[in-house]
């Protein structure tokens, strides 16, 4: 092809997502001629099916804490400068309604399409280019910027933006072309692995907890780091979900148990020594089917975790053992579900290869990640959105 026949944008970016469309319009709105390349049929396909077609697009508690990250102060400078409250602004600019649930949760009280239109409108108002089904083959850089091949012809560009996102839900066209990317200009790649994905369990206890199928209840989970989240826990058929698993999932290494607190915030003990004294005719199991699924305090007993008899004959240390049985209940998952069902990917590009206020390449000008392909990693309940809008919002300012 001859020089003349390849067309020159100032920003090209690979990925019609949510990093890669609010870094469009913010640069098309400093007057840079902007093209979004994306080798899907259409844009925001991961928003449209986020929050169960809700988008849980933000999270009123969003700040570093809630980020994984081999640097904890990277998300720092981007979160700082685009916060919750701006995306709000722009939603509630754009007349999407949405109501707030647990944990300070954002959800679409319509359809997770309401925040597709919202960044398709900004980019149209920004002059954006979108060019879907076009996969990027090959990309290189001299003193002018970067040169592109692509399913569609060759391109080049001053700045390049890598927002493909993570791995997970390889059908919906995921791919680890950004990881490439990284590599061939020298960036390091922290391993990949499926984050926020529920359990799978060793055949033996899957077999025995299988009829616990469709319970679901409130817990404290520990992961062997010491972290813990109080949230839901399902039993399925194949193993553990719900959001406490999807959450404690992301600080899980292959090979640790973690712990299970069945009646999380209360003192277990002194309510047993409690309901020893006031009714000691009670059996345990009696009492624990007030507090818990009855037929998780079956399986429980079935398991041989706990003996049940007339409370006033248990000694106070049995009672500390019944207590420490349910505050810890160990289960060492066989594995995860992995990135078939997994919402993120943890790993990505190293951010120590970034600058963390413009998300560019410390040593190749004009390159930058944004969005989940980036080390980033954020708890489930509208995190990881924020980090998207947080970094393409910066990047953005400087591409
Ligand atoms: C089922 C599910 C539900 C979720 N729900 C929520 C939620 O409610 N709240 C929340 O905060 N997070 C949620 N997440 C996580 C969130 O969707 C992602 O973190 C976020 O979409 C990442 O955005 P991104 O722009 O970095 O990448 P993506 O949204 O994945 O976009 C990347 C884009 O790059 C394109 N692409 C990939 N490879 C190539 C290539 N080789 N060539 C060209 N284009 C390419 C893809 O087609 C895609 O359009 C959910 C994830 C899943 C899977």
């Amino acid at each position: 092809m001859s020089q003349s026949a390849i067309a020159r944008w100032d920003v090209i970016i690979i990925g019609a997502g949510a990093a890669g469309l609010m870094c469009a319009a913010q640069a098309g709105y400093r007057g840079r001629r902007v093209l979004v390349l994306d080798n899907a049929k259409k844009p925001g396909r991961k928003i449209l099916i986020s929050g169960g077609g809700r988008c849980n697009f933000t999270n009123l508690q969003a700040g570093p804490h809630a980020y994984l990250c081999q640097n904890p102060h990277f998300t720092k400078s981007a979160l700082a400068r685009y916060t919750q409250r701006d995306f709000i602004d722009l939603v509630e600019r754009h007349g999407v309604e949405y109501e707030e649930r647990a944990h300070g949760q954002l959800f679409c009280t319509e359809s997770a399409k309401e925040i597709v239109r919202v960044l398709l409108t900004e980019c149209d108002w920004a002059g954006v280019t979108l060019q879907m089904q076009t996969e990027l083959l090959t990309v290189s850089r001299d003193e002018a910027g970067f040169s592109l091949t692509t399913s569609r012809g060759a391109l080049a560009c001053e700045s390049l933006v890598i927002a493909t996102g993570g791995l997970s839900l390889p059908k919906l066209g995921a791919t680890p072309l950004g990881y490439r990317v990284a590599e061939q200009f020298g960036l390091p790649v922290v391993p990949t692995h499926a984050g926020l994905v529920p359990f799978t369990l060793h055949s033996a206890e899957k077999e025995a907890l299988a009829d616990l199928s469709g319970i679901s209840l409130p817990v404290t989970l520990t992961a062997a780091s010491g972290q813990a989240f109080t949230e839901a826990l399902l039993f399925t058929h194949r193993g553990l979900s719900g959001p406490a698993v999807l959450q404690i999932s992301s600080y899980w290494t292959p090979g640790e148990a973690i712990a299970i607190n069945l009646l999380p915030g209360r003192d277990v003990c002194a309510w047993l020594t409690q309901a020893q004294r006031e009714n000691g005719a009670q059996e345990l199991k009696t009492l624990l089917a007030r507090e818990l699924p009855r037929r998780l305090v079956d399986k429980l007993l079935e398991l041989d975790l706990l003996r049940s008899k007339p409370l006033r004959q248990y000694t106070p240390r049995e009672l500390g053992e019944v207590a420490t049985r349910l505050t810890q209940w160990t289960l060492k998952p066989n594995g995860t579900e992995g990135y078939r069902t997994a919402e993120v990917t943890l790993g990505g590009v190293d951010t120590d290869a970034l600058l963390s206020k413009t998300m560019a390449a410390r040593d190749v000008p004009g390159l930058y990640f944004i969005g989940e392909v980036v080390d980033v990693t954020g708890w489930l309940g509208g995190f990881n959105f924020q980090w998207c809008w947080s970094s393409g919002w910066v990047a953005g300012q400087f591409v």
